[in-house]
């Protein structure tokens, strides 16, 4: 198989990967190798970021409607390009396809919603102490932001940072995940086509360590990523001697609180979807299941009832709502995590194996349901990021509500109940960026601010119109008039 090596768009062209390594892709339906592409190397971040930082200026005082018309021309180009590129997720990750078409079409309405959002007025007019004076307030781009994005999400969460940098007229280098790296090579030949210049940078075929040196270097005003908490640290310590801001969305560890009084049949469908969609690879799947006694062994037959109906393949298999976990390494972590799990006494209620009869070959794993898991063990506190749910038992709606908070992670929780005071003293009291009544962890609308707390996340919101907070300066102008003349 012959090596790909033209994967770096700088100034509107292809380039050369500069590096000496390979990165080489496989299936993880099937093990098969993708493709082999030439890794990039240190001179690609100098061309990219030597590149950018002298364009910054000028896309910075680019007109709003000349910002405006590249975005659109941006969602129309991904759009005709909509199956390839979700076809080419779909090989690269695993996620069936209708998931990886969803997540084309995200991409393309965020496309389209920072569009529009850039021509709304985003300063403000303030009342001065001396009643002549007038004061207001401008948002200035910060200039060169480099994006960082995981695999799981291989584009919409790229389109989170990347349209909302352009849209307020910063300049962009976007570092994909490994892992997707074709399906972010025809994402930049959609840019491409669009007409993008000097104001955007693809550091495709690289690494996790070349883009660190990306995160030092000195010419990028800001940091935009999103993947593990691991790497978030880092990423805050490396930003931090130069106090230059970072905006981080981390891992989870999601809850579904169940009540009383909830509608258990719903409660058990939102758990099921938000739980197994993407193979539980999501920041927000549903990973832990808070029950309170009376209803836990009800809700538990439920949701495995509905766990039988989920179909585990190859993603382009027709019916597939679970496809293989992203690569095998991963599959191992979740292995390890369940058999952990086991010693320490909780109990296999559904899956805990590979399923029988689906190839090795592949990284599949069955939908599992974990029962008897108290709050200190493993598998109640560190992200899995696999199918796999677990299930505690509360004695009541404030214990439900304690083991819910009781986790270093604030991303998304998810309450079930008929009790509408109930619903709103969770939202008040739960630390989470986003709190669910009646409806899964995982259900994120665009134009809704998304983020986490703890270490989920340093405070910033993504996909609002917050998300042009991290992308901008906010300046203060005091417009003293002198004397009328
Ligand atoms: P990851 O290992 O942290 O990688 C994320 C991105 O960072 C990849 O592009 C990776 O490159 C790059 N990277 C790795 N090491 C780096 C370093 N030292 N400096 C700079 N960049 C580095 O995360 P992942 O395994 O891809 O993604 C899964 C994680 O993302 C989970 O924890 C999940 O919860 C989190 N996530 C959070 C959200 C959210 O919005 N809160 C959304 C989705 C996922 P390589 O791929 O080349 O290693």
């Amino acid at each position: 198989m012959n090596e790909i090596t033209r994967s770096q768009l700088r100034d509107g062209a292809w380039h050369e990967a500069s590096g000496d390594g390979v990165i080489e892709l496989r299936n993880p339906a099937d093990g098969t190798v993708l493709a082999r592409y030439r890794a990039a190397g240190r001179e690609d971040v100098e061309h990219a970021l030597e590149g950018l930082h002298r364009s910054a200026r000028v896309w910075a005082r680019a007109p709003l409607s000349t910002r405006q018309a590249l975005l659109g021309r941006i969602a129309e180009e991904i759009r005709v390009d909509r199956d390839r590129i979700a076809r080419q997720m779909t090989l690269e990750m695993g996620k069936p396809l209708n998931e990886s078409l969803v997540e084309v079409d995200t991409f393309i309405g965020t496309c389209r919603w920072y569009q529009h959002e850039a021509g709304r007025a985003i300063g403000e007019v303030l009342p001065s102490a001396d009643g002549r004076r007038t004061i207001h307030t401008r948002r200035k781009p910060v200039g060169v932001v480099l994006c960082i994005t995981p695999w799981n999400f291989p584009i919409a969460l790229a389109g989170y940072k990347i349209f909302a940098a352009l849209a307020v007229g910063n300049v962009v280098v976007w570092k994909p995940a490994e892992q997707v790296n074709g399906t972010a090579l025809l994402v930049g030949e959609a840019f491409r086509r669009a007409g993008v210049g000097a104001e955007f940078a693809l550091l495709a075929s690289a690494t996790g360590s070349l883009a660190s040196v990306g995160v030092e270097d000195g010419r990028v005003d800001a940091v935009s990523f999103t993947g593990s908490t691991a790497v978030g640290v880092r990423i805050a310590e490396q930003m931090a001697p130069r106090l230059a801001p970072c905006s981080l969305e981390l891992g989870g560890k999601n809850a579904a609180v169940v009540l009383a009084d909830a509608d258990l049949t719903l409660a058990a469908d939102e758990i099921v979807r938000s739980a197994f969609l993407t193979s539980g690879q999501r920041c927000t799947a549903t990973s832990r299941i808070i029950a309170v006694d009376e209803v836990a062994d009800e809700l538990a037959d439920l949701v495995i009832e509905r766990m039988a109906r989920l179909r585990v393949g190859g993603g382009f298999t027709e019916g597939v709502t679970v496809g293989p976990l992203a690569t095998h390494a991963q599959r191992e972590k979740v292995e390890g995590a369940v058999a952990a799990a086991v010693a320490g006494g909780a109990r296999v209620r559904a899956g805990g194996q590979r399923p029988a009869d689906l190839p090795d070959a592949g990284a599949f794993y069955a939908p599992t349901l974990l029962d008897r898991v108290t709050p200190t063990m493993p598998i109640a506190r560190e992200e899995i990021f696999g199918p796999v749910v677990a299930l505690l038992r509360a004695g009541g709606p404030q214990e439900a509500f304690e083991i819910a908070d009781d986790s270093d992670y604030g991303l998304s929780t998810a309450v079930f109940t008929r009790n509408l005071a109930a619903a709103h003293a969770a939202a008040d009291s739960l630390s989470s960026g986003l709190v669910y009544i009646n409806r899964g962890t995982s259900a994120a609308e665009l134009g809704v601010p998304f983020g986490g707390t703890g270490m989920s996340g340093n405070g910033h919101r993504e996909v609002s119109a917050h998300g042009f907070e991290f992308m901008t300066e906010l300046v203060s102008v005091y417009v003293d008039p002198g004397e009328l003349t």
